[in-house]
Protein backbone atom coordinates (compact mmCIF):
# COMPACT_ATOMS: atom_id res chain seq x y z
CA UNK A 1 0.00 0.00 0.00
CA UNK A 2 1.29 3.63 -0.85
CA UNK A 3 2.08 5.46 2.44
CA UNK A 4 0.56 8.44 3.28
CA UNK A 5 1.34 12.49 3.37
CA UNK A 6 2.22 13.09 7.02
CA UNK A 7 3.02 17.02 7.48
CA UNK A 8 5.76 17.12 10.60
CA UNK A 9 5.41 20.61 11.91
CA UNK A 10 8.06 20.19 15.31
CA UNK A 11 11.71 20.49 13.80
CA UNK A 12 12.58 17.27 14.98
CA UNK A 13 11.27 13.83 16.19
CA UNK A 14 13.08 11.01 18.11
CA UNK A 15 14.63 8.49 16.00
CA UNK A 16 11.85 6.10 17.70
CA UNK A 17 8.95 8.00 16.55
CA UNK A 18 10.81 8.34 13.20
CA UNK A 19 11.10 4.41 12.86
CA UNK A 20 7.56 3.66 14.32
CA UNK A 21 5.87 5.84 12.08
CA UNK A 22 7.98 4.60 8.26
CA UNK A 23 5.87 1.82 7.30
CA UNK A 24 2.41 4.00 7.10
CA UNK A 25 3.80 7.09 6.51
CA UNK A 26 6.18 9.42 4.16
CA UNK A 27 7.53 12.53 6.72
CA UNK A 28 7.24 16.16 5.21
CA UNK A 29 8.91 18.09 7.41
CA UNK A 30 7.99 21.87 7.33
CA UNK A 31 11.04 23.12 9.34
CA UNK A 32 13.18 22.18 6.05
CA UNK A 33 11.15 24.16 3.91
CA UNK A 34 12.62 27.48 3.63
CA UNK A 35 9.54 29.63 2.57
CA UNK A 36 7.14 28.05 4.82
CA UNK A 37 4.23 29.92 3.91
CA UNK A 38 4.31 29.25 -0.32
CA UNK A 39 5.44 25.79 0.14
CA UNK A 40 2.16 25.12 2.59
CA UNK A 41 0.01 27.26 -0.01
CA UNK A 42 1.36 24.59 -2.39
CA UNK A 43 0.81 21.40 -0.72
CA UNK A 44 -0.46 21.82 2.07
CA UNK A 45 -3.87 20.27 0.80
CA UNK A 46 -2.61 16.58 0.29
CA UNK A 47 -1.90 16.83 4.26
CA UNK A 48 -4.70 14.83 6.31
CA UNK A 49 -1.96 13.82 9.13
CA UNK A 50 -0.39 16.01 11.06
CA UNK A 51 1.85 15.61 13.79
CA UNK A 52 3.05 18.54 15.84
CA UNK A 53 4.41 19.44 19.40
CA UNK A 54 3.42 21.40 22.50
CA UNK A 55 5.60 24.48 21.97
CA UNK A 56 5.08 24.41 17.85
CA UNK A 57 1.42 23.81 17.51
CA UNK A 58 -0.57 24.43 14.53
CA UNK A 59 -0.56 28.45 14.30
CA UNK A 60 -3.65 29.94 11.99
CA UNK A 61 -0.95 30.94 9.30
CA UNK A 62 -0.34 26.76 8.95
CA UNK A 63 -3.88 25.50 9.55
CA UNK A 64 -5.00 28.00 6.94
CA UNK A 65 -3.52 25.64 4.40
CA UNK A 66 -4.73 22.49 5.26
CA UNK A 67 -8.42 22.19 3.97
CA UNK A 68 -7.85 18.94 4.17
CA UNK A 69 -6.52 17.86 7.85
CA UNK A 70 -8.80 15.12 9.83
CA UNK A 71 -6.25 14.59 12.44
CA UNK A 72 -3.49 16.46 14.39
CA UNK A 73 -1.55 14.79 17.04
CA UNK A 74 0.30 16.69 19.63
CA UNK A 75 3.61 15.56 21.36
CA UNK A 76 2.56 17.05 24.54
CA UNK A 77 -0.40 17.48 26.79
CA UNK A 78 -0.42 20.99 26.68
CA UNK A 79 -2.08 21.95 23.25
CA UNK A 80 -2.46 25.78 23.57
CA UNK A 81 -0.77 26.75 20.06
CA UNK A 82 -3.97 24.32 18.59
CA UNK A 83 -6.93 26.30 18.18
CA UNK A 84 -8.61 23.11 19.84
CA UNK A 85 -12.35 24.19 19.57
CA UNK A 86 -12.04 25.44 15.84
CA UNK A 87 -11.07 21.94 14.81
CA UNK A 88 -13.79 20.17 16.47
CA UNK A 89 -16.02 22.68 14.56
CA UNK A 90 -14.29 21.50 11.08
CA UNK A 91 -14.52 17.72 12.37
CA UNK A 92 -10.60 17.58 12.47
CA UNK A 93 -9.30 15.64 15.49
CA UNK A 94 -6.60 16.76 18.22
CA UNK A 95 -4.98 14.47 20.31
CA UNK A 96 -2.27 15.14 23.05
CA UNK A 97 -0.52 13.07 25.46
CA UNK A 98 -2.08 12.88 29.02
CA UNK A 99 -1.26 10.98 31.79
CA UNK A 100 2.04 9.72 30.54
CA UNK A 101 3.95 12.38 32.01
CA UNK A 102 2.53 13.56 35.53
CA UNK A 103 4.91 12.16 37.78
CA UNK A 104 7.50 13.59 35.78
CA UNK A 105 6.08 17.12 35.75
CA UNK A 106 5.28 16.63 39.63
CA UNK A 107 9.14 15.32 40.38
CA UNK A 108 10.62 19.02 38.10
CA UNK A 109 8.08 21.33 40.21
CA UNK A 110 9.49 19.19 43.52
CA UNK A 111 12.91 19.55 42.22
CA UNK A 112 12.28 23.41 41.36
CA UNK A 113 10.87 24.14 45.16
CA UNK A 114 13.69 21.91 46.59
CA UNK A 115 16.17 23.67 44.87
CA UNK A 116 14.86 27.32 45.00
CA UNK A 117 14.15 26.93 48.79
CA UNK A 118 17.53 24.89 49.73
CA UNK A 119 19.37 27.88 47.16
CA UNK A 120 20.96 24.46 45.23
CA UNK A 121 22.26 26.56 42.46
CA UNK A 122 23.91 29.17 45.18
CA UNK A 123 25.41 26.31 47.33
CA UNK A 124 26.82 24.40 44.11
CA UNK A 125 28.44 27.22 43.19
CA UNK A 126 29.96 28.49 46.69
CA UNK A 127 31.33 25.18 46.61
CA UNK A 128 33.08 24.88 43.24
CA UNK A 129 34.29 28.90 43.87
CA UNK A 130 36.27 27.77 46.59
CA UNK A 131 34.05 30.61 48.63
CA UNK A 132 33.59 27.71 51.75
CA UNK A 133 37.38 28.00 52.18
CA UNK A 134 36.50 30.63 54.28
CA UNK A 135 33.39 29.84 56.22
CA UNK A 136 30.38 28.15 55.78
CA UNK A 137 27.15 28.89 53.36
CA UNK A 138 24.06 31.28 54.27
CA UNK A 139 21.61 29.31 56.03
CA UNK A 140 18.02 27.92 53.56
CA UNK A 141 14.41 27.56 54.32
CA UNK A 142 12.80 23.99 54.93
CA UNK A 143 9.99 22.41 52.85
CA UNK A 144 9.01 20.84 55.86
CA UNK A 145 5.28 21.36 57.41
CA UNK A 146 4.41 24.19 54.96
CA UNK A 147 1.29 25.81 53.30
CA UNK A 148 0.87 24.78 49.73
CA UNK A 149 -1.35 26.05 47.04
CA UNK A 150 -2.10 24.25 44.17
CA UNK A 151 -2.82 26.54 41.23
CA UNK A 152 -4.24 23.89 38.87
CA UNK A 153 -5.37 20.56 40.54
CA UNK A 154 -5.84 18.70 37.33
CA UNK A 155 -4.02 15.47 36.07
CA UNK A 156 -0.64 16.59 37.11
CA UNK A 157 -1.44 18.98 40.13
CA UNK A 158 -3.37 16.21 41.69
CA UNK A 159 0.06 13.70 41.43
CA UNK A 160 2.16 16.72 42.74
CA UNK A 161 -0.05 16.94 46.04
CA UNK A 162 0.41 13.30 46.09
CA UNK A 163 3.96 13.29 46.24
CA UNK A 164 4.33 16.42 48.42
CA UNK A 165 2.90 14.09 51.25
CA UNK A 166 6.66 13.44 52.09
CA UNK A 167 7.53 17.03 53.65
CA UNK A 168 4.42 17.28 55.78
CA UNK A 169 2.27 20.10 54.07
CA UNK A 170 -1.23 21.72 54.42
CA UNK A 171 -2.28 21.50 50.91
CA UNK A 172 -4.91 23.90 48.99
CA UNK A 173 -6.00 24.07 45.94
CA UNK A 174 -7.48 26.70 43.40
CA UNK A 175 -9.70 25.71 39.60
CA UNK A 176 -12.55 27.41 37.92
CA UNK A 177 -14.29 24.12 39.63
CA UNK A 178 -13.98 22.41 43.38
CA UNK A 179 -13.28 18.73 42.88
CA UNK A 180 -15.43 16.33 44.07
CA UNK A 181 -13.67 13.46 46.04
CA UNK A 182 -10.71 15.68 47.03
CA UNK A 183 -9.89 16.40 50.74
CA UNK A 184 -7.66 19.89 50.03
CA UNK A 185 -9.17 22.69 50.53
CA UNK A 186 -10.40 24.59 47.70
CA UNK A 187 -9.99 27.98 47.42
CA UNK A 188 -12.86 29.96 45.28
CA UNK A 189 -10.64 32.84 44.61
CA UNK A 190 -6.81 32.53 43.75
CA UNK A 191 -5.92 35.59 45.71
CA UNK A 192 -7.44 33.95 48.89
CA UNK A 193 -5.05 31.34 48.45
CA UNK A 194 -2.05 33.28 47.60
CA UNK A 195 -2.72 35.06 50.86
CA UNK A 196 -2.93 31.95 52.94
CA UNK A 197 0.48 29.80 51.54
CA UNK A 198 3.82 29.53 51.49
CA UNK A 199 4.70 27.87 48.40
CA UNK A 200 2.10 28.45 45.37
CA UNK A 201 2.73 25.50 42.36
CA UNK A 202 1.08 27.16 39.07
CA UNK A 203 0.33 23.85 36.47
CA UNK A 204 -2.74 24.85 34.54
CA UNK A 205 -2.98 25.44 30.70
CA UNK A 206 -2.01 28.08 28.77
CA UNK A 207 -4.33 30.11 26.59
CA UNK A 208 -6.61 32.99 26.91
CA UNK A 209 -8.78 31.94 30.48
CA UNK A 210 -5.13 31.43 32.50
CA UNK A 211 -3.54 34.41 30.31
CA UNK A 212 -1.87 36.49 33.35
CA UNK A 213 -4.03 34.80 36.14
CA UNK A 214 -0.85 35.41 38.40
CA UNK A 215 -0.95 38.90 38.50
CA UNK A 216 0.44 41.66 40.48
CA UNK A 217 -2.12 41.50 43.44
CA UNK A 218 -1.68 37.74 43.72
CA UNK A 219 2.63 37.58 43.55
CA UNK A 220 1.93 40.37 46.62
CA UNK A 221 -0.35 38.61 48.28
CA UNK A 222 2.00 35.38 48.32
CA UNK A 223 4.30 37.92 49.50
CA UNK A 224 7.85 38.57 50.70
CA UNK A 225 8.19 35.03 52.32
CA UNK A 226 6.80 33.81 49.49
CA UNK A 227 7.59 31.36 46.77
CA UNK A 228 6.31 30.43 43.35
CA UNK A 229 6.81 27.55 41.27
CA UNK A 230 5.60 27.49 37.58
CA UNK A 231 5.84 24.67 35.44
CA UNK A 232 2.37 25.05 33.82
CA UNK A 233 2.78 27.70 31.01
CA UNK A 234 4.89 31.02 31.32
CA UNK A 235 1.99 32.72 29.98
CA UNK A 236 -0.37 32.14 33.28
CA UNK A 237 2.24 34.61 35.04
CA UNK A 238 2.60 38.04 34.56
CA UNK A 239 6.11 38.14 33.93
CA UNK A 240 7.11 41.99 34.03
CA UNK A 241 5.32 42.06 36.98
CA UNK A 242 7.16 38.70 38.63
CA UNK A 243 10.49 40.39 37.69
CA UNK A 244 9.50 43.16 39.48
CA UNK A 245 8.11 41.94 42.55
CA UNK A 246 11.36 39.85 42.49
CA UNK A 247 13.78 42.88 42.45
CA UNK A 248 11.86 44.54 44.91
CA UNK A 249 11.22 41.84 47.77
CA UNK A 250 7.04 41.96 47.53
CA UNK A 251 7.40 38.22 46.26
CA UNK A 252 10.50 36.18 48.17
CA UNK A 253 11.73 33.47 45.28
CA UNK A 254 10.53 31.96 42.24
CA UNK A 255 11.32 28.24 40.59
CA UNK A 256 10.06 28.67 36.90
CA UNK A 257 10.36 25.65 34.01
CA UNK A 258 8.65 27.96 31.75
CA UNK A 259 8.38 31.68 30.22
CA UNK A 260 6.16 33.61 28.21
CA UNK A 261 8.15 34.35 25.19
CA UNK A 262 10.52 31.27 25.72
CA UNK A 263 13.39 30.37 24.67
CA UNK A 264 13.80 34.28 25.62
CA UNK A 265 14.36 34.72 29.74
CA UNK A 266 14.12 38.17 31.15
CA UNK A 267 17.74 38.66 31.75
CA UNK A 268 16.95 40.23 34.78
CA UNK A 269 16.42 37.39 36.39
CA UNK A 270 19.99 35.51 35.36
CA UNK A 271 21.77 37.72 38.52
CA UNK A 272 19.02 36.64 40.75
CA UNK A 273 20.12 33.95 43.92
CA UNK A 274 16.04 33.39 44.96
CA UNK A 275 15.04 32.25 41.83
CA UNK A 276 15.80 28.94 40.32
CA UNK A 277 15.46 28.13 35.87
CA UNK A 278 14.64 25.48 33.69
CA UNK A 279 14.40 25.65 30.16
CA UNK A 280 11.01 23.81 29.67
CA UNK A 281 11.95 20.58 30.46
CA UNK A 282 9.52 19.34 33.06
CA UNK A 283 8.76 16.04 30.68
CA UNK A 284 12.08 16.18 29.44
CA UNK A 285 13.47 12.74 30.22
CA UNK A 286 14.74 9.78 28.20
CA UNK A 287 11.75 7.52 29.75
CA UNK A 288 9.00 10.28 29.64
CA UNK A 289 9.87 11.48 26.25
CA UNK A 290 9.55 7.85 24.96
CA UNK A 291 6.38 7.34 26.82
CA UNK A 292 5.35 10.86 25.24
CA UNK A 293 6.50 9.98 21.39
CA UNK A 294 4.58 6.31 21.21
CA UNK A 295 1.49 8.06 22.48
CA UNK A 296 1.15 10.72 19.68
CA UNK A 297 2.66 8.19 17.25
CA UNK A 298 -0.11 5.49 18.49
CA UNK A 299 -2.91 8.21 18.31
CA UNK A 300 -2.40 8.21 14.59
CA UNK A 301 -2.00 4.39 13.72
CA UNK A 302 -5.19 3.90 15.48
CA UNK A 303 -6.85 6.51 13.60
CA UNK A 304 -5.26 4.95 10.30
CA UNK A 305 -6.86 1.78 11.36
CA UNK A 306 -10.69 2.62 12.67
CA UNK A 307 -10.88 6.73 12.44
CA UNK A 308 -10.57 6.58 16.98
CA UNK A 309 -7.58 8.08 18.90
CA UNK A 310 -6.50 6.88 22.02
CA UNK A 311 -6.25 10.44 23.90
CA UNK A 312 -8.45 12.91 22.16
CA UNK A 313 -8.61 16.73 23.86
CA UNK A 314 -11.72 17.48 25.36
CA UNK A 315 -12.60 19.62 23.10
CA UNK A 316 -12.81 16.51 20.33
CA UNK A 317 -13.83 14.05 22.30
CA UNK A 318 -17.50 13.57 20.77
CA UNK A 319 -16.25 13.56 17.73
P1 LIG B 1 -5.45 19.09 33.36
O1 LIG B 1 -5.64 17.73 33.93
O2 LIG B 1 -6.39 19.56 32.29
O3 LIG B 1 -5.47 20.13 34.59
C1 LIG B 1 -5.54 21.50 34.41
C2 LIG B 1 -6.00 22.14 35.70
O4 LIG B 1 -6.01 23.56 35.53
C3 LIG B 1 -7.41 21.74 36.12
O5 LIG B 1 -7.41 21.56 37.50
C4 LIG B 1 -8.27 22.95 35.74
O6 LIG B 1 -9.39 22.99 36.59
C5 LIG B 1 -7.27 24.08 35.98
N1 LIG B 1 -7.59 25.26 35.19
C6 LIG B 1 -7.79 25.34 33.85
N2 LIG B 1 -8.10 26.59 33.51
C7 LIG B 1 -8.13 27.32 34.65
C8 LIG B 1 -8.41 28.68 34.96
N3 LIG B 1 -8.74 29.55 33.98
N4 LIG B 1 -8.33 29.09 36.23
C9 LIG B 1 -8.01 28.22 37.21
N5 LIG B 1 -7.72 26.91 36.99
C10 LIG B 1 -7.78 26.48 35.73
O7 LIG B 1 -4.02 19.26 32.73
P2 LIG B 1 -2.63 18.54 33.16
O8 LIG B 1 -2.45 17.29 32.39
O9 LIG B 1 -2.53 18.50 34.63
O10 LIG B 1 -1.59 19.61 32.56
C11 LIG B 1 -1.65 20.96 32.97
C12 LIG B 1 -0.76 21.83 32.13
O11 LIG B 1 0.59 21.64 32.50
C13 LIG B 1 -0.74 21.56 30.62
O12 LIG B 1 -1.86 22.09 29.96
C14 LIG B 1 0.55 22.21 30.19
O13 LIG B 1 0.31 23.57 29.87
C15 LIG B 1 1.42 22.12 31.45
N6 LIG B 1 2.55 21.19 31.29
C16 LIG B 1 3.83 21.67 31.39
C17 LIG B 1 4.89 20.79 31.24
C18 LIG B 1 6.32 21.26 31.35
O14 LIG B 1 7.18 20.69 30.72
N7 LIG B 1 6.60 22.26 32.16
C19 LIG B 1 4.66 19.45 30.95
C20 LIG B 1 3.35 19.00 30.87
C21 LIG B 1 2.29 19.89 31.04
P3 LIG B 1 -10.76 23.70 36.16
O15 LIG B 1 -11.10 23.23 34.79
O16 LIG B 1 -11.74 23.27 37.22
O17 LIG B 1 -10.49 25.16 36.22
Amino acid sequence: MAKLDLLVVSPSLTDRMQDALAEKFTLHWLAKEADQQSWLAENGAKFAHVLTDGHWGVKPDIMQHLPNVKVISCYGVGYDNIDAADCAARGVVVTHTPNVLNAEVANTAILLWLATARRLVRDDAFVRSGAWLNGGAPLTRSVENRKVGILGLGRIGEDLAQRLAIFSPEISYHSRNEKPGVSYRYYPKLIDMARDVDVMFCITPGGAATHHIVNRDVMEALGPDGTLINVGRGTAVDEAEMVKALQDGRLGNAGLDVFEAEPKVPEALFAMDHVTLLPHVGSATVETRMAMGDLSVNNLLQFLTDGTTISPVPECQNL
